[in-house]
């Protein structure tokens, strides 16, 4: 009887620490992808809009799906901040960790396919609000308003997002003008 329990105590520990483990892995890859290559790239870079955010893509681009070696280095770009963490995360749980890149690599397919015309369920649409989960509807927003819609993942980033980005501008938009008037501090 205290066998069992213990060994129902340790099941329990086991699937608390991958759920744990992948929702970590999750929350804190889409944080520093949002804060540190996302939000920078639209205001100091060229690069992520015209791959990502380029009118007449494919749903395969957009998935990064194809062989385009451009496609495939915004791709990884974006899924570096994810990696960082894969050693350390590992070491707690590898099961967690698998899982946490497999929901990942499909929330990437997942929010594009509104190129494809697909429509959320409504029940899906809910436990997305409830979660706070980005739908493939909300992050279509951001691709066609790059001032839309952050958090590729969770939609709680969006509005820290976007603060980030209205303070990059200015910064960009003060240094330029510094610049030109010929202020060097
Ligand atoms: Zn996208
Ligand atoms: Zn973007």
């Amino acid at each position: 009887m205290f066998k069992l329990t213990s060994v129902g105590e340790e099941l329990d520990v086991f699937i608390a620490k991958v759920c744990l483990v992948a929702l970590f892995f999750l929350i804190i890859g889409d944080c520093i992808s949002t804060f540190f290559y996302h939000v920078p790239e639209h205001v100091f870079g060229k690069f992520h809009t015209l791959v990502h955010h380029g009118k007449n893509r494919s749903f395969v681009h957009y998935a990064v799906l194809t062989r385009n070696p451009l496609v495939l280095l915004d791709g990884f770009l974006g899924a570096l901040p994810y990696f960082i963490f894969v050693p350390w995360l590992w070491n707690i749980s590898p099961l967690g960790t698998i899982l946490g890149l497999i929901l990942g690599e499909l929330h990437v397919v997942w929010r594009h396919v509104s190129i494809i015309k697909w429509k959320t369920p409504k029940p899906i649409k809910l436990l997305c609000r409830i979660f706070c989960i980005t739908t493939p509807e909300r992050h279509w927003l951001h691709h066609k308003n790059a001032k839309l819609a952050y958090g590729d993942i969770f939609t709680f980033f969006d509005r820290p997002a976007r603060l980030w980005l209205n303070f990059l501008i200015f910064l960009k938009i003060k240094y330029k003008y510094k610049r030109k008037i010929g202020v060097s501090k």
